[in-house]
């Protein structure tokens, strides 16, 4: 049965120790025991600004991605966000938890429309040196439109925190379903990768890249297609970066041998999960390559498109090569895939979700709800009033 990731995690060699429970892993419903807390070793190691991506991004005259068959995104790279404040909401349960705050599902006293705020502390952010992370992860948000990743409304903070407004996805996450089913027929999965290979390709096209995917951030639209959520480590790269980050199962080798690496990173499966693994273990096993890994009986095709994205040497990565994403869409296993009736959502899901009205969260797990939302919006002390800027400072 396959585990939750604990968390994802951010870590460089030489910073300050954090470490914070993960609450995603305390469930008894893993009966598996996993990475009850996480380790946070976290230095700032941008070496492509802000300021940069910015510049970039207003310099590009025509901000739509070529339009190639295989790729016809519709993108509106700068959108105009709505001003909100925490009084506009009626918070009720919590969808997740992470490892700054939590996702609640939300009721606007407006539209009495549904959406989602993530909710982060300013303290923690800072003291776990996550400042560029999270500012990074409301402008990607900000910046990227497609049907396969999550809405972003409007970001805002008052005195402790800071919240981003999302749509809600009710259908809840892969992760889940794939704990169901334990593992997916062919079609299925395949369906899933194509959607995924779709955004992540959009991602890339506008010189952004992701580094967290997970089932646990892929979650299920009303109509069963997915949206992409957690860009919390999301980052603009036209050259190279260096940051360690991710979730250890998802690691790419060149990430864990310490070097640079762009956005030629594409995973999906944990190939070299084990129970109780210790991370420097898995990090050897995944730095030894594919070789060690026990093969179940996919189909041939598949196989074969699993190791070109396990290719230890990134220049030879599938995604990565002279037709970039191009060799993804072109291989085998996807060929029966149209690719631009999935981008349209002409492709009928394998799986809807089962949901029973407009707010109807059961579809995610149950998270204590320690009384989190009763502390938001107290006027406590702000020693971090100027640290994020493009969330909108409100008073209530
Ligand atoms: P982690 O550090 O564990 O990866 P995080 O702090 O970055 O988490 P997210 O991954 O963004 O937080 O959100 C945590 C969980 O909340 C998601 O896995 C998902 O279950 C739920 N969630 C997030 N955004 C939404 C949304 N827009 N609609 C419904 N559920 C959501
Ligand atoms: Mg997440």
């Amino acid at each position: 049965m396959i585990k939750r990731m604990a968390s994802k995690f951010h870590l460089r060699n030489h910073g300050d120790t954090a470490s914070s429970s993960s609450a995603s892993a305390t469930s008894s419903a893993y009966t598996q025991s996993t990475l009850s807390h996480e380790t946070r070793l976290s230095i700032s190691t941008e070496r492509t600004s802000l300021h940069e991506w910015v510049k970039h991004q207003s310099e590009q005259q025509h901000p739509a991605v070529p339009a190639a068959a295989e790729e016809p995104a519709t993108v509106q790279v700068r959108r105009t966000m709505g001003a909100y404040r925490l009084s506009d909401f009626i918070i009720q349960r919590t969808l997740g938890t992470g490892s700054f705050g939590r996702v609640h599902l939300v009721r606007s006293k407006h539209n009495l429309r549904f959406y989602a705020i993530k909710v982060l502390s300013k303290d923690r952010i800072v003291r776990m040196k996550q400042e560029t992370h999270t500012r990074n992860e409301q402008m990607m948000l900000k910046a990227v439109q497609h049907p396969f990743i999550i809405n972003l409304w409007g970001a805002f903070q008052d005195t402790a925190n800071l919240y981003m407004v999302m749509d809600f996805v009710p259908g809840g996450e892969l992760f889940t379903l794939l704990r169901r089913s334990n593992r997916f027929p062919d079609p299925v999965a395949k369906f899933y990768a194509a959607e995924v290979a779709l955004a992540l390709n959009y991602l890339h096209s506008q010189d952004i890249i992701y580094r967290d995917l997970k089932p646990e951030n892929i979650l299920l639209n009303f109509d069963g297609h997915i949206k992409i959520a957690d860009f919390g480590f999301a980052k603009y790269c036209n050259t190279t970066v260096w940051t360690l980050c991710g979730t250890p199962d998802y690691l790419a080798p060149e990430i864990i041998g310490n070097a640079r690496y762009n956005k030629s990173m594409l995973s999906g499966l944990p190939p070299f999960h084990e129970p109780d693994i210790s991370p420097v273990v898995l990090y050897e096993k995944i730095a030894q390559g594919p070789s060690c890994v026990k093969w179940p009986a996919f189909h041939p095709n598949a196989t074969d498109l699993i190791l070109k994205f396990m290719e230890r040497d990134p220049s030879k990565r599938f995604g990565n090569m002279l037709h970039g994403a191009g060799d993804v869409f072109a291989h085998p296993w996807f060929a029966e895939v149209d690719w631009k009736k999935l981008l349209n959502r002409e492709i009928t899901a394998p799986y809807l979700p089962k949901i029973a009205s407009d707010g109807d969260a059961s579809a995610f797990e149950r998270y204590p709800e320690e009384n989190a939302a009763s502390q938001y919006g107290q006027m406590t002390p702000d020693p971090y009033g100027d640290r994020f800027p493009d969330f909108d400072y409100t008073s209530s």
